[in-house]
Order: structure tokens, then sequence, then C-alpha cells
């Protein structure tokens, strides 16, 4: 979805739509986040309103991202809603970005006379993600013995390999 700036001139606009996720996820596919994939639909809403020659965008989407945990290896699925809210600025030739902005206002840049508003939600998605993703908080991974899932059933391997140990003997 973009929009062109002399469509904000006059008016707020705003618009409403599924993004694509086949162009997201190639996004995804890289480390870490290469397990990681949207599943349709993925719901964006955004409102702009021009300020000068700035454009302020409240925004939000909703969605469900499919994973891998990093502990179980299982696959998992996460509801996601989040909400943003832009102010971006005409970048001029030469002019150094300066990051700034807090959590509640991001400060960006728009380039020419067009606005790429997908460009800008998928960006968001990226950066809110977690380096590590599990599939709950408290997921117990994978038996390092007998690669059973320790969510599904606990094996004793642990306790077991605690007794073959040479040194057990000292404490026992
Ligand atoms: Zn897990
Ligand atoms: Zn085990």
């Amino acid at each position: 979805m973009k929009i062109l700036l002399k469509d904000i001139l006059f008016e707020d606009i705003e618009r409403e739509w599924d993004e694509d996720v086949e162009e997201a996820n190639a996004l995804f596919n890289i480390e870490p986040h290469n397990t990681l994939k949207l599943i349709v639909p993925f719901h964006v809403t955004m409102k702009l309103h021009r300020i000068g020659d700035n454009v302020d965008i409240v925004g939000k989407y909703e969605g469900k991202l499919e994973f891998v945990c990093d502990r179980c290896s299982e696959k998992s699925y996460t509801h996601l809603e989040e909400r943003f809210h832009y102010l971006l600025q005409p970048k001029k030739p030469g002019e150094e970005a300066i990051e700034e902005g807090d959590e509640e206002l991001e400060v960006g840049y728009y380039e020419g006379d067009e606005i790429d508003l997908s460009e800008l939600a998928i960006e968001h998605l990226m950066l809110s993600i977690p380096m590590r993703m599990l599939c709950k908080e408290d997921c117990k991974g994978i038996c390092p013995y007998c690669g059973g899932n320790k969510n599904e059933r606990e094996c004793d391997c642990e306790k077991k390999a605690g007794k073959s140990n040479p040194f057990s003997i000292l404490i026992n």
C-alpha cells in the first residue's frame, strides 16, 4: 500500500488493507527470524495527517505469526496486535538522519512524493519481534539425553545420568 503526498495535501486520509504476507515473509527469511511466517490475513489500518511537510501516521496491525519455539523446536503461533505512531519528515539530500523519538512517537523519513505504508508496517513488526521466541514462557525444552519434548513427557534421563556420574559417589 502506497500513498502519494498530494493525496493528503488538503485532507486526512485513512487506509485499511490486508497486507501481502508473501512479501513480508520473504523479508523474515533472515537470521534470527528465519522460522517466522505471517499467516493470512495481516490486517493494517493507518490514519494520515499532514503537518506542513511532515506526515503524522497513527496505525495498528493485527495478525498471526507462526514460529518454531527456540527451546523445544515445536511449531507455535502467537497473536499480534500492535499500535504505532510515526512522524515522517522529508529526507533532504545530504542531511544526516537523526534518530530520535520515544516509545510513543517514532520519527522517520520519507523520500520523494510517495510513502510506502506497507514498508512502514512490516518494519515496525520486524523491530517488535523479540530475539528469542518461546511457545510458552515456562517451556521445558528438549531432554539432551533422549531428545524427548519435556513439555509432553517428563523423563528421568537427567536423574539417571546424575547417578552414573563417577563423582556422585562422593556425594552419596
Ligand atoms: Zn517450546
Ligand atoms: Zn530424557
